[in-house]
């Protein structure tokens, strides 16, 4: 193994020619094709399986050091991993995109058709899901012994149609046609239990009974970008244990042979469709629990190959909750310590409470998990157990001189006190971890001020800011070849694993000849995703328009409907002002509503509904369009984002706790439209203020209006603009063939429901800043100049600072090279 070209090299021949041999070889002997009668989607899988065999190489290797070194390892608890597509940033990870592009231009085939046979791997909602799978590909780079677990859903994020203007959903069948990259180890399957019961005969609690699920491993090797280590995602799907009730058969029962399979089958069914809102259905908790009992089993089974008994376990083993959702890990490690390993609770607590950091990703009450502890002591008896107990210490131990202890006990209970009592997952997680963290400056301080203030007054040295990140090998190398090609001709070809280099290219944005090149790679970019767009939905995009983007999951406090409101305004102004004098524009709306979120979908619809009406519309068309990209996922984002001049980042002020589209889009030259929220603010202090458009109430200013008594009703009755737009939205005028009632669920949450967003509010604030927009555009070579600076003072922004910084400050972690 040597590092030759700047890349590692493996014993695997990387020439194209051996690139080329391997993928016929995978065809004729994995496939049992040959190439006469291959299909593209045969080549797709021959090409990942020849990537597969570079992976496991390095894959083996990497884990032969760190046994024989006993690192400390990081175990990261997600119940999202939202992957998209593998192939192309594999390859790019190992240094092989050019050759294996050689290979299959040698054998007649496109290597970017064959990309697109990838089926998407969605197994996460949205920001938290894509930031696991950031971080994974950031842990490798940086060369960290790390493990990602997680469930290994059957059906992943629903496929989104748009149907009539209304979202439709469709199951994500996405395991289909067999998936190249996972290696399913039965050998290493766990065995959880769920209900039951604790006998009290024995010496201690014995937690009995109820039904036993298999959980089965299924493995995806994550390589870093030019690094010899590859980590592991472990994902687990549940199977029956008994695998078929021939008695049950025998005797005519068939349909009871098979429930029992059913139950079992359904736990790692579906991927939970909610962003930001927590559905509290007794399946849900099953899922938690189950891929939690099998990781930590997982990593016990591991740490004793290692260790003779369990007195390092935590100088060797980190755990990190993406969330709460793994929160009830702190109970299950609590439970094998003290029922299995017959520790004692002291012994056991001491161990565990150095085991834990946990990330807070959102301030939205509605995302705090909450457990019925009926329906909790029916799944987990010997859990609550657990936590009641420990809850008793850490009550007991809250010191007796501290002002207002009372309602300090209330607010830091792990129960709530209402009708049925409530299980706080969020309070389990702080009490349980050494370390927590939000993910933005604004946010990490508005836990300490806000949500979870009272223990900040208790452990003010627990709590930490670790700001999100992206990583630029997808969302700069693989999906903006132009501009990376571009940047790598001026600085060299180190700033993807060191993105701050990009720093170098500050001088550039007065220098005419790369501002013209740059300019040139964003209209190719924009002329492709016109094509695209044309081809696939027939859209009409004007590639010398503005195209301005709103791309993420729909939700009230992202406030798509502000910029829907402002989209009418300018529709209004252009029919009262045919010679209006704005540069062209498109908007383009991508994202996902949770499919029981009605407001939401009537968003979307609203969105369709207003587009079809302006697109169709003669005497504005040639300015202004407006379309709703179906299907918003990893992979459109990695179309839209390089073609994308302006970036809306528009949610309430103190409400999306950081964001990292906003990062992306800023990162590939797009100028940020955005409020005082979120990683906005540090986007602000890095590119400064000339370079983005900020506008809006702060988060201090809307906590005062809102305690202050706002009132949308009054703003609506008062502002003719306003007013006009909203009785337009509701006229008619906009939903065809249906009644206008289609769209009053919008309207009326900004009147009647109190606009809790703030939308009102922000509205007059945010067209302004539109105009200043259009305005500076006109200034097309001060806007390219800006874009450029966009790029580059975005270096601080890769995942790879973040997980640098977890790693300093958080998991005291080192790095481990394969020898
Ligand atoms: C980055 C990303 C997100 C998060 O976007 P925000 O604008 O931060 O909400 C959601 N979905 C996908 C597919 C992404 O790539």
């Amino acid at each position: 193994m040597t590092s030759r070209n700047g890349f590692w090299r493996f014993a695997t021949d990387t020439s194209p020619e051996g690139i080329r041999e391997s993928i016929l070889s995978h065809l004729r002997l994995s496939l049992a094709r040959s190439p006469d009668t291959a299909t593209t989607f045969d080549w797709w899988i021959s090409t990942a399986m020849m990537c597969q065999d570079h992976i496991v190489d390095r894959f083996l290797a990497t884990y032969r050091a760190q046994k024989a070194e006993k690192v400390k390892r990081l175990y990261f608890f997600s119940l999202e991993y939202f992957l998209g597509r593998l192939l192309h940033q594999n390859l790019i990870s190992l240094g092989i995109l050019e050759q294996t592009k050689k290979a299959l231009i040698g054998l007649g085939l496109d290597i970017d058709q064959i990309f697109e046979e990838e089926p998407q791997i969605g197994l996460g909602n949205g920001g938290l899901g894509r930031l696991a799978a950031c971080f994974l590909d950031s842990l490798s780079t940086l060369r960290y012994p790390a493990f990602g677990y997680g469930l290994h859903y059957e059906f992943g994020l629903f496929h989104q149609d748009i149907i009539n203007g209304y979202q439709v959903e469709r199951p994500d069948d996405w395991t289909r046609f067999g998936v190249p990259w996972e290696i399913i180890r039965p050998r290493y399957s766990q065995v959880i239990r769920l209900y039951g019961n604790i006998d009290w005969n024995k010496q201690k609690p014995v937690w009995v009974g109820g039904k036993e699920i298999l959980g089965v491993p299924y493995d995806y090797l994550i390589p870093g970008y030019n690094s010899p280590v590859v980590n592991v995602l472990r994902l687990w799907r549940s199977k029956s244990t008994v695998e078929f009730d021939l008695e049950a058969f025998n005797r005519g029962g068939y349909f009871e042979a098979v429930a029992e399979k059913n139950f079992s089958e359904s736990i790692s069914k579906v991927l939970y469709p909610n962003d930001k809102t927590e559905i509290g259905r007794e399946l849900r908790l099953i899922q938690q629990y189950f891929f939690v009992s099998c990781s930590l089993h997982d990593i016990i089974r591991r740490f004793l190959k290692e260790h003779s008994n369990l007195d390092d376990f935590p100088s060797k083993v980190v755990i990190h909750l993406n969330d709460t959702h793994p929160a009830i890990a702190i109970a299950e490690l609590m439970r094998i310590f003290l029922d299995e390993h017959n520790l004692s609770w002291s012994k056991s607590w001491e161990l565990v409470s150095q085991c834990f950091a946990y990330t807070n990703h959102t301030l939205m009450p509605e995302a705090l998990e909450k457990w019925s502890v009926p329906l909790f002591e029916r799944v987990l008896p010997r859990h609550l157990q657990i936590i009641y107990e420990i809850n008793k210490q850490l009550l007991d131990n809250i010191p007796l001189n501290i002002q207002e202890r009372d309602k300090l006990i209330r607010q830091v209970s792990l129960i709530e006190e209402t009708q049925p009592k409530l299980v706080r997952m969020a309070n389990l997680a702080i009490c349980g971890s050494y370390s927590i963290n939000g993910v933005s400056a604004l946010h990490s301080e508005l836990l300490k001020k806000e949500l979870f203030h009272p223990f900040y007054i208790l452990y003010p040295k627990k709590f930490h800011n670790v700001t999100n990140g992206i990583t630029p090998r997808l969302w700069l190398l693989a999906s903006n070849p132009r501009l990376s090609n571009l940047i790598t001709e001026v600085i060299g070809d180190g700033w993807p694993s060191d993105l701050e280099q990009l720093d170098a290219l500050k001088p550039y944005a007065q220098d005419p000849a790369f501002k013209e090149k740059y300019n040139l790679v964003k209209q190719c970019n924009k002329d492709e995703l016109s094509n695209l767009l044309k081809k696939k939905y027939n859209f009409v995009l004007d590639p010398e328009a503005i195209f301005d983007v709103q791309i993420k999951r729909i939700h009230e406090y992202k406030r798509q409907h502000l910029n829907l409101l402002h989209i009418l305004s300018l529709y209004r102004r252009l029919l009262d002002n045919p010679n209006l004098d704005i540069h062209p524009r498109v908007f383009l709306i991508a994202g996902k509503a949770a499919p029981g979120y009605d407001l939401a979908k009537c968003i979307i619809k609203a969105i369709n509904a207003v587009g079809y009406k302006i697109n169709n519309d003669p005497r504005v068309n040639k300015k202004l369009r407006v379309y709703f990209v179906p299907n918003y996922g990893v992979w459109s984002a990695s179309k839209i984002i390089p073609a994308a001049d302006v970036s809306e980042q528009i949610s309430t002020a103190g409400k999306e706790a950081s964001g990292t589209g906003n990062m992306k889009l800023a990162l590939n030259g797009a100028l940020t439209v955005g409020t005082m929220d979120g990683a906005n603010i540090e986007i602000l202090e890095a590119v400064g203020e000339r370079n983005i458009f900020i506008f809006g109430l702060r988060a201090e200013e809307i906590r005062k209006l809102s305690t202050s008594g706002y009132s949308s009703r009054k703003i609506y009755e008062s502002d003719p603009e306003i007013k006009y737009l909203l009785d337009w939205l509701k006229s008619g005028e906009f939903s065809q063939n249906e009644p206008p009632s289609v769209l009053y669920p919008v309207v009326h949450s900004l009147i009647d429901g109190g606009d809790p967003f703030f939308v009102l509010a922000d509205f007059h604030a945010y067209k302004q800043t539109q105009l200043e927009v259009d305005q500076q555009y006109k200034d097309r070579q001060m806007w390219i100049s800006k874009a450029i600076l966009n790029t580059a003072s975005l270096g601080w922004f890769s995942s790879d600072r973040s997980i640098q910084q977890y790693a300093t400050n958080i998991w005291d972690l080192s790095p481990c090279l394969p020898k």
